[in-house]
């Protein structure tokens, strides 16, 4: 099937490099017909971004730090200009001090906690708030999170925090958006080896850990998690919002691990 996003058109924010999830997903969404703008943020990603979004047939490369209001203000003025209205927008970004992301959460600082909650929670309200101003026939929203926010997972600590704020923010935000056909969803993925990911202590672990005790007995690729957000910002999913989805090879469903990792 080909051409689910056909007439479409949608901002990704997070493309860090190639093995970004938000590029994964760029790349199911272009194959499927949907016209493409892209943020990054700073110069150097920018120098990697630029061919990728070329790649991609994407016209609008912009710059965003969503630490500054200003610069988001920016990218949908700019969107507003060049397309009027829009139809989707992915979010897929994420930041906490690396060394906070070990040892206990209890020592989690103020500063830290609040520029965490600030770049990986608020932000998605932020531009899903201008986001949703220029949908006129309805849209689709999505944001990327991890189960470490239900659960305790190793050294994930505020991050974790984080994103229980982002969890129940895509529910207050489906019930704000519904009534104008604007849907909001999560897709809760497994570890991937990216930038952010390898921020995390000891990620090298869980990758190893929950690649053998997962139903599917492997970890996820971006472009299966790209193929789940095909399906959350494209008509498909016309009936569904508020979701959190996981796209984990069923590691969320497991409540101990295989008997051969118990034996080691
Ligand atoms: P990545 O490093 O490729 O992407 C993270 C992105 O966040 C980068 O593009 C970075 O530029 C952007 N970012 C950070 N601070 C920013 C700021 N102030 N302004 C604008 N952009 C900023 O890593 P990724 O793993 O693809 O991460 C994408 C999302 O997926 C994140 O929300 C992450 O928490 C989530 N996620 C990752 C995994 C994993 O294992 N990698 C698992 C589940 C969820």
């Amino acid at each position: 099937m080909e051409g689910l996003m056909k007439g479409k058109r949608g901002l990704i924010m997070g493309v860090a490099n190639d093995h970004s999830i938000a590029w994964g997903i760029a790349r199911r969404l272009a194959e499927h017909g949907a016209e493409l703008a892209f943020t990054y943020q700073g110069e150097s990603f920018g120098r990697r971004v630029k061919p990728l979004a070329e790649k991609v047939g994407s016209k609008l490369l912009l710059p965003c730090d969503v630490e500054d209001s200003a610069s988001i203000d920016n990218v949908f003025d700019t969107l507003k200009s060049e397309w009027g209205t829009f139809d989707f927008l992915v979010h897929a970004i994420g930041f906490s001090d690396r060394s906070e992301l070990k040892g206990l959460y209890a020592n989690t600082t103020r500063e830290n906690f609040i520029r965490t909650m600030v770049i990986s929670c608020y932000s998605f309200t932020e531009v899903s708030r201008h986001a949703a101003a220029m949908m006129e026939n309805g849209g689709s929203l999505l944001t990327l999170t991890y189960a470490g926010s239900v659960r305790v997972m190793p050294n994930y600590n505020v991050m974790g925090v984080a994103k229980a704020g982002l969890e129940a923010s895509v529910r207050y935000l489906a019930n704000d958006f519904g009534p104008r056909a604007i849907r909001v969803n999560a897709i809760s993925a497994g570890p991937v080896r990216t930038l952010a990911g390898a921020g995390i202590s000891d990620a090298r672990h869980m990758f190893t850990y929950q690649s053998r005790n997962s139903p599917l007995r492997r970890t996820v690729d971006i472009s299966e998690i790209g193929g789940s957000a095909l399906y959350l910002l494209s008509d498909l999913s016309s009936g569904v919002t508020g979701e959190i989805h996981y796209v984990d090879s069923g590691y969320n469903i497991v409540s101990m691990p295989v008997l051969e990792e118990l034996k080691q």
